[in-house]
């Protein structure tokens, strides 16, 4: 990914183009997994979107006109039968496919024989969570807290850093995160993240959120020290850097850091006692075919905020943290932080990725995207890059004359593969972002990877 494209893509999204929601006549289709049978948005939908598009937010309608009636493991369908291979886990949701029968069955078991809340008091299912999270993921996270929302979990680990940070210094409250983050929309957490045009509200910025360019791919333990020294320049005192907020990788583009710079930050923030941060929101409980993604970068975290998939569904969010960092906090609690429901749920979920194995089939099943997408590659050289690991892949589509990403050409290309069965993740960024639940058999993949090759072909 060069400067030029970063820049354009970073900071926010471009959403001048719009999906139509007026029915288009689109050739039927009828295979294994794919079935259109109506025109798309299919009259009903339309009706439901536009009661929607009356009482919610405009920014409500930057969503495919695709109005789920039923999901079910990797597959969605409509009310009016048609049917899509789910290439977006609801966003990187449901790691273990859509309303898994175990993930069900405990929700259903929690509902009709326990409570619905019990905040609060202690529960036996959040008791059994909590130890299985500290019982699966690296040894030296020992302790958990359970929250809602990824960005509470974001939020929550600056609070924790800063506070620890401020028992050696009052003044050592500095958080490092990079340009084009994405740490969720709250107001601390869209402050350390690096989305610049989504904060011209804030405008009273905190002045001890610092961000460096994020690193490309040549980029190194020397690159690192560089963008540390322009830091120092701008006036940065080093000594007062809390901690480093992470994305473990970059969300829009599916990008990772190169291994060196991530474990030159780790030396660097050992050295000056500041702690590290991993934001595995978008990237943990096997999305990139490890548990982790910062495990790819051989490196220890002392805070892991994680989200999304860690139920495979349920609202449920966690930072998980060194005994010390976590214990710092006094007040922590949170309403609807540890519900049973959602608990049971998480608790199930994480049982499915360790008993169908989902974490080595990511890995193995994200060898077919990578050979699909290489050849995609190939064949529009000078249009398409790819990045990512496991089963998250961005596709960039590049602008035909000019530098940047193609951010209308690749919602074209969205929507046309959602005509013909297959819904993607928009970014609005000018990438085309893949995520199918870990779940999904090799030859569903494979016809979806298909689609994506058609449309493109057809549209670039
Ligand atoms: N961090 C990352 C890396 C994310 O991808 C997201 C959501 O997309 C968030 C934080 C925020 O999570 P939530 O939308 O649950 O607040």
């Amino acid at each position: 990914m060069s400067e030029t494209d970063m820049n354009a893509t970073s900071t926010g999204r471009d959403d001048s183009y719009e999906f139509s929601i007026i029915p288009i006549e689109v050739p039927k289709i009828n295979t294994k997994y794919r079935k259109i049978i109506t025109s798309i948005p299919s009259e009903d939908s339309v009706q439901i979107i536009n009661q929607l598009r009356q009482s919610e937010p405009d920014s409500m309608g930057l969503e495919l006109p695709v109005v789920w009636d039923k999901a079910e493991d990797f597959q969605v369908y409509d009310a009016a039968g048609n049917c899509w291979i789910d290439f977006s886990s609801g966003t990187f949701v449901v790691n273990a496919g859509h309303r898994h029968p175990k993930i069900c069955d405990a929700i259903t078991e929690t509902v009709k024989n326990n409570y619905l809340h019990n905040y609060y008091f202690p529960s036996k299912i959040r008791a059994k969570l909590v130890q299985k999270l500290c019982d699966m993921t690296p040894k030296n996270l020992d302790k958990v807290f359970l929250l809602t929302t990824g960005a509470e979990a974001t939020e929550c680990s600056i609070k924790l850093a800063r506070i620890f940070g401020r028992k050696t210094n009052p003044q050592k409250i500095g958080i490092i995160s990079f340009i084009g983050a994405m740490h969720g929309k709250t107001l601390g957490a869209l402050m350390v993240g690096g989305k610049t045009k989504e904060k011209h509200w804030i405008v009273n910025h905190d002045p001890d959120m610092h961000h460096l360019p994020f690193p490309d791919i040549s980029s190194d333990e020397k690159t690192f020290y560089d963008d540390l020294k322009n830091l120092e320049k701008q006036g940065v005192d080093l000594s007062t850097i809390a901690a480093f907020m992470v994305e473990s990788y970059q969300g829009w583009g599916a990008l990772f850091y190169p291994k060196e710079y991530v474990q030159a930050l780790r030396k660097w923030a050992d050295e000056h006692n500041a702690i590290v941060i991993f934001d595995e929101i978008q990237s943990g409980f096997g999305r990139t075919g490890k548990l982790f993604a910062f495990e790819h970068y051989e490196v220890d975290a002392d805070l892991v905020c994680c989200g999304k998939g860690i139920s495979s569904g349920l609202p449920l969010s966690a930072v998980l943290g060194r005994k010390h960092l976590i214990d710092v906090d006094p007040s922590l609690n949170s309403t609807h932080g540890g519900n049973p429901v959602c608990c049971a749920a998480t608790l199930a979920s994480l049982e499915i990725l360790e008993s169908e194995n989902l974490i080595s089939e990511s890995a193995r099943k994200g060898n077919i995207i990578e050979n699909s997408l290489e050849k995609l590659k190939n064949r529009f050289p000078n249009r398409i890059q790819i990045s990512g690991k496991g089963m998250v892949y961005a596709i960039h589509v590049k602008k035909l004359s000019q530098p940047g990403l193609d951010v209308q050409l690749v919602d074209k290309i969205i929507e046309k593969s959602m005509q013909k069965g297959v819904l993607l993740i928009r970014t609005g960024t000018g990438t085309i972002k893949i995520g199918p639940p870990l779940t999904i058999p090799d030859d569903a993949l494979v016809d979806g990877l298909s689609v994506i090759e058609e449309s493109i072909s057809e549209l670039i």
